[in-house]
């Protein structure tokens, strides 16, 4: 099998060029050339010898994905793209642009294991995690498709990011790099449904990119029963942990809180979360959920605008998402990979 390319970091493309012979300065010129200048081939890379493209076209290959769909169906301006992998499972990537930034939404993982009740990845359980490769190629591959650049990208497609922790940081730090992608740390949103071991690490190495939590309810009996993983570690534990990143860090988390109607939309929510959103420094995102089955359904706008009246007045910053895409099944919750459903 070919070596591929798309994921390796600086010093792994100079260790590579050494390996086949070659100068250590190579693997910065092939470096820059995936990354920075995005070669869509090892041809177009013309400062490299003729020989060493030669030798690259027979033992390496960039590692762009295959893509099987790209869906612009949706009203809004978003586009979901569905890649297949090298052993046919499938992700989804959304492309999600307004008037100030393009973002892309990307997978961490085929499926996800954590069973959240309101969301469609759950229902396929957990296939297998993402290289940074994968995860570095959704983002290539897409901006080779529309031909744009990317300002913003959020790890909130298929998967728990923090459960494939070591892929996902390496991804991370590599599309921030300064010679490579150069999109910046804080354009970067890693969403955990909170995995407090993983939140303190996180904290303790000190990464720069925005981190998000899936608190979805105040109470802990109820969030155990929509977010499995809240009989691991509780609300209380979860809590500690942000504060603990938030001190160590000096950065805002997020708190994501899916509005579900006649479930977590209450009087008794509104003040159970405004207690916990005075706490502790962090921002606060109400996403109205997106139907993904017949359990659950979205609070109307009225009722959403109530409950935000109960949250105010606020110290912290409160954002309302009102998730693009959902007519294409493209938006929060909604990435199922229909062609994964298929399979199954
Ligand atoms: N596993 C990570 C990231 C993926 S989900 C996490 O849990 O944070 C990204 C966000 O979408 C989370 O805040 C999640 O709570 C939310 N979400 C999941 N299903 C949803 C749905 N059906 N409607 C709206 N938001 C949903």
């Amino acid at each position: 099998m070919k070596k591929r390319l798309i994921g390796l970091t600086l010093q792994e493309c100079e260790a590579f060029a050494e390996e086949i012979g070659d100068r250590k300065y190579r693997g910065r010129q092939l470096y820059k050339w995936i990354y920075a200048k995005r070669a869509d081939s090892f041809a177009a890379m013309t400062d490299l010898p003729a020989a060493l493209r030669d030798t690259l076209s027979e033992i390496a290959e960039l590692g762009y994905l295959d893509v099987e769909d790209v869906d612009d169906r949706s009203t809004s301006d978003s586009v979901k793209y569905l890649f297949r992998l090298q052993d046919g499972r499938h992700i989804e990537s959304v492309y999600i642009p307004d008037s100030s930034r393009k973002t892309l939404c990307i997978s961490s993982q085929v499926g996800c294991g954590l069973n959240c009740q309101f969301c469609a990845t759950a229902q396929l359980g957990l296939q297998r995690q993402l290289t940074a490769g994968e995860i570095i190629g959704q983002v290539l591959t897409s901006m080779r498709l529309r031909g744009h650049d990317l300002t913003n990208i959020v790890f909130m497609g298929m998967g728990e990011p923090f459960a494939n922790y070591d892929e996902v940081i390496r991804a991370a730090q590599l599309l921030s790099d300064d010679n490579g992608l150069a999109i910046g740390a804080r354009r970067i949103v890693l969403s955990t449904a909170g995995l407090v071991d993983k939140i303190i690490r996180y904290a303790d190495e000190g990464h720069k990119f925005r981190l998000a939590i899936s608190l979805n309810s105040p109470f802990q009996e109820q969030r155990g029963q929509l977010m499995p993983i809240s009989r691991k570690w509780d609300v209380t534990a979860l809590l500690e942990a942000v504060k603990y990143y938030a001190v160590k860090s000096h950065k805002v988390p997020t708190l994501e809180y899916v509005l579900l109607a006649g479930v977590n939309d209450s009087r008794e929510h509104a003040a159970g979360l405004k207690k916990i959103v005075q706490s502790m420094p962090c921002k606060i995102n109400l996403i109205p959920y997106n139907p993904t089955g017949a359990l659950f359904s979205r609070p109307s706008a009225q009722h959403i605008e109530t409950f935000i009246r109960w949250l105010l007045p606020l110290r912290a910053g409160l954002s309302v998402r009102w998730s693009k895409g959902d007519d294409a099944q493209a938006a929060c919750g909604q990435l199922a990979g229909k062609k994964e459903e298929r399979l199954l």
